[in-house]
């Protein structure tokens, strides 16, 4: 790929591609928006990097936004959505010491997918990768998603936490039911076990509110941002509540942390997106995406289409790698993210055109693998 445009990327060879994968969930703002490239070069031009030694204004600028903007009191500023896991793991490691007898255990949820460093592997959900990285770090326990009874009889006195996302993005896109979310808060309350929300790829807008765990009338305890916090640019989050202010200085840290450039575009982005009628278009545009999928589920081989905002998928009984590849060739950049799952997760900036413009594409690819396939 040479060159991106609002919801359009271009390759070397000036083939244009509609792209409703947008660096998997990652440019809210579609590519090369003005506001990022005027960002990077104010912030570049006045600090590029200081040291997590000190902190530095649009830190602490950025920092007090997310604050105001959530339920949440503190932040540690990061690059990547697996270092915000770490963080967070470290966070209910910490708690567990110091606050529960030495609980270290954390639960998390079957087809779930929360990084790749080895002990984010270790928390998510699928076992392909696992063995050749052997031995993975211990202390995670999984269970079926969607499933209370599951957790409560995981939830021991061991356990210091349990990290969730409230819906799963690469599995394929499986939203927590709302009495599951509720009951689970308040059954961790009741056994003093941590709730972490991944918000890795629900934060940040993507859902149709600011985050996602407004949509479900809780409060977690920590919450960890990425992908579109950046808006393209390398950027994660972890947010957590005053009580679990517990980290002593130096003991969660790295070169990156706080930096400047990410922090200037982060504050940048969020001004940009937590508007009503930005978020509102979110919802309006997925909606009509559902809507029209639907209708197209009566005539071709898709089903369950699902989603809140514009993190939406549905099956399909075709190949999804062929129908990706197809798309592909014919100038439409959709994720296949299982064997019969398509994931659709396109600028939060689409309008209706855009959207009519991806079906249209997305039907003929339709047409021409089911009438090949006979
Ligand atoms: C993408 C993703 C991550 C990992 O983020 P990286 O920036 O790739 O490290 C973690 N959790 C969820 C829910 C994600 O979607």
């Amino acid at each position: 790929m040479d060159r991106g445009a609002g919801v359009y990327l271009w390759d070397t060879s000036g083939k244009q591609y509609l792209d409703f994968i947008q660096g998997w969930a990652v440019n809210s703002l579609g590519h090369s928006p003005k506001l990022i490239a005027d960002t990077l070069f104010k912030q570049a031009s006045t600090l590029l990097n200081c040291s997590p030694a000190y902190f530095n204004t649009p830190q602490l600028q950025f920092s007090h936004d997310l604050v105001s903007s959530s339920c949440f009191d503190r932040v540690f500023l990061m690059s990547s959505g697996a270092e915000a896991n770490e963080s967070a793991i470290k966070l209910a490691r910490k708690y567990g010491k110091v606050k529960k007898q030495g609980a270290f255990k954390i639960i998390t949820t079957l087809s779930s997918f929360h990084g790749r460093t080895l002990a984010t592997m270790s928390a998510t959900g699928k076992t392909q990768w696992k063995e050749m990285y052997a031995p993975m770090p211990g202390g995670f326990v999984h269970v079926p998603f969607n499933d209370i009874e599951a957790m409560k009889s995981a939830i021991d006195g061991d356990t210091c936490a349990v990290m969730l996302e409230l819906i799963q993005g690469e599995g394929g896109v499986n939203q927590a039911d709302l009495t599951y979310i509720q009951t689970l808060k308040a059954y961790c309350e009741e056994q003093n076990v941590l709730f972490i929300a991944d918000e890795v790829q629900t934060g940040f807008g993507r859902t149709g509110t600011l985050f996602c765990y407004e949509q479900y009338g809780i409060e977690p305890d920590i919450m960890t941002l990425g992908k579109g916090i950046g808006g393209g640019f390398p950027m994660s989050a972890m947010l957590c509540k005053e009580a679990l202010n517990i980290f002593e200085a130096g003991e969660q840290g790295g070169t990156y942390t706080g930096q400047p450039l990410a922090a200037a575009v982060g504050r940048a982005v969020l001004t940009e997106i937590n508007t009503q009628s930005f978020l509102d278009n979110v919802i309006r545009q997925g909606q009509f995406l559902r809507t029209q999928l639907d209708a197209l589920s009566t005539t071709y081989p898709i089903s369950k289409v699902r989603g809140n905002g514009l993190l939406i998928a549905f099956d399909t009984s075709i190949s999804a790698t062929d129908l990706a590849t197809l798309c592909f060739e014919s100038g439409l950049l959709i994720n296949a993210s299982g064997p019969h799952t398509i994931r659709l997760i396109p600028a939060l900036i689409v309008d209706k055109e855009h959207c009519e413009e991806m079906l249209s594409i997305l039907t003929q690819c339709l047409i021409r693998l089911t009438t090949d396939g006979k």
